[in-house]
Parts: structure tokens; C-alpha cells; sequence
């Protein structure tokens, strides 16, 4: 029965994808995201709970509403999908690496704010205030509940530091965006941006913080520049950096340490 609990945990994680979805397309549209129930945006009909199931409706319905047949975003399943996976990932790292129980959920919580708001910033190229600030406050609670985390030892450490990645995580965005403004006129970062950095920063300290701006660079640059070689995007193409940061915090989360010794050692 070994893999029972992974399977439950991978479900949990398509379930709450399934409520990613209702809040990215609620949230920026300043709807409560509890009330009413989900309807077809399209025909407005509310959606059966049988044509509500993570993944599988989606496939039984071919990607259509029942009642209109409107197209339904394949961003839904994906969501759902991505979501499932990174429970599971979650909890085979904790397993694997004899990590606190208790970190399941609060890591769960960090996952599932990113790929909400990822898929909000992809649609809407905005971070909503709603996920960043919770985000930031929780890493600041883990931190002063588990300062070990972090390389504390007492309560005051761990606010220090998340604090400290809080500050420098999001003051280094927040210099890149006023440098792009002054150097190239341009807005390349939202305040979204920044206020999801220092979430990150004080989640995980500063040098995660500081890797993950540069994962997301890199990714971003990848990218871009395939895109622009397929002829899907231009130079001039706004494109949302929040999944970036987003893929680098979740690379920092998993594999900091390994990574930053890994980064740190190509200059030795
Ligand atoms: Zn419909």
C-alpha cells in the first residue's frame, strides 16, 4: 500500500488545482472566490459537479462546455495537472530528505500560490496583492516557528532572516526595475514582481532569493529568444515575468542549496 498515500496527495493536488483555476479567474475579476458556483463562462449555465472532475472532465467533455460547446482553456487541466505533480513532489522530497512532516503543508501552500499566480500573470500580466501578501507573511511565520529552516536557532533568528531575504529579495527587484526605467524607458518589472520576491526572500533567505532572480532571467531569456526565433513574439512583446520567478522559486525551494553550491563553484 506504499503507493497510497502519494496517489491521495497527487489527488489533493488536482483538487486544489480545480480551485486555482476559480480563484485565477476570479481574483482579478474581483469576485469572491467561495460564492456562487463555477458557471460556463461563456453560457453562464453552472457547471455539474460531474463535469467538475480534475483532468477527466475535461477529456470526457473533449475540451467543451455541455451545454454551449464553448471551448474550455486548456490552461484548466494543466493547472490541475502541474498542481497534482508538485504535491507529490513535495512530498517525496520531504520524505526523501527525513524533512519535518509539518513543512507538507506550508510547502503545498507555496507551490499552489505560485502556480495561481502564474497563471493569473499569463492572463492578466498582474500579481494580485491577495497571493503575494499572505505568501510573504507565511514565510515569515514558518521562519519564526522553525528558525532551524532557515539556519537559526531561536525565534528572533528566523524573523531575522526571513526578514533580511524579504528585504533583499525584493529590493533587488525592485533596483532592476528602477534601473530599467532610467536605462532602457521601458517597464520590464511590476511591483508584482517585486512583492513576490520578497515573499521568496523571506521563505527561503537571501541567497535563494538572489538565485532565484537569476533562474528566472536565464528561463526568461531561453525563452524569449525561442520565441522570437519561432516568430511568436517580438522584442517589444510584453511578456509576463511572474512564471519565471515562479519556476525559479520552486527550483530554490527544492534544490537551493545544491544549486547555489553548484553556481558559487563556477567561479572557484
Ligand atoms: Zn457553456
Amino acid at each position: 500500500m506504499d503507493w497510497l498515500p502519494p496517489l491521495v496527495v497527487f489527488l489533493l493536488g488536482l483538487a486544489v488545482g480545480s480551485f486555482i483555476n476559480v480563484c485565477a479567474y476570479r481574483l482579478p475579476r474581483g469576485k469572491s472566490v467561495v460564492r456562487p458556483r463555477s458557471a460556463c463562462p461563456a453560457c453562464s449555465v453552472p457547471i455539474r459537479w460531474y463535469d467538475n472532475i480534475p483532468i477527466l472532465s475535461f477529456v470526457l467533455l473533449k475540451g467543451r462546455c455541455r451545454n454551449c460547446g464553448a471551448g474550455i482553456s486548456r490552461r484548466y487541466p494543466a493547472v490541475e495537472l502541474l498542481t497534482g505533480v508538485l504535491f507529490a513532489w513535495v512530498y517525496f522530497y520531504v520524505a526523501a530528505f527525513s524533512l519535518r512532516p509539518f513543512l507538507i503543508p506550508f510547502f503545498w501552500y507555496f507551490c499552489a500560490s505560485l502556480v495561481a499566480l502564474s497563471a493569473i500573470d499569463i492572463e492578466h500580466y498582474i500579481i494580485p496583492d491577495r497571493i503575494t501578501y499572505p505568501l510573504a507573511a507565511a514565510g515569515l511565520a514558518l521562519a519564526a516557528i522553525y528558525p532551524a529552516r532557515l539556519g537559526g536557532g531561536s525565534l528572533l533568528d528566523g524573523l531575522r532572516l526571513s526578514a533580511t531575504g524579504l528585504v533583499v529579495g525584493g529590493g533587488s527587484l525592485y533596483l532592476i526595475r528602477v534601473l530599467g526605467r532610467v536605462l532602457f524607458k521601458k517597464e520590464a518589472m511590476g511591483m508584482g514582481d517585486v512583492k513576490l520576491l520578497a515573499a521568496v526572500g523571506a521563505w527561503q533567505g537571501w541567497p535563494p532569493a538572489l538565485l532565484a532572480i537569476f533562474l528566472a532571467a536565464a528561463a526568461a531569456s531561453v525563452v524569449g529568444v525561442a520565441m522570437i526565433a519561432a516568430k511568436k513574439a517580438r522584442w517589444q512583446s510584453k511578456l509576463p515575468f511572474g512564471p519565471y520567478l515562479a519556476l525559479g522559486a520552486l527550483a530554490t525551494l527544492f534544490y537551493g542549496p545544491a544549486l547555489l553550491n553548484w553556481y558559487l563553484g563556477l567561479y572557484r
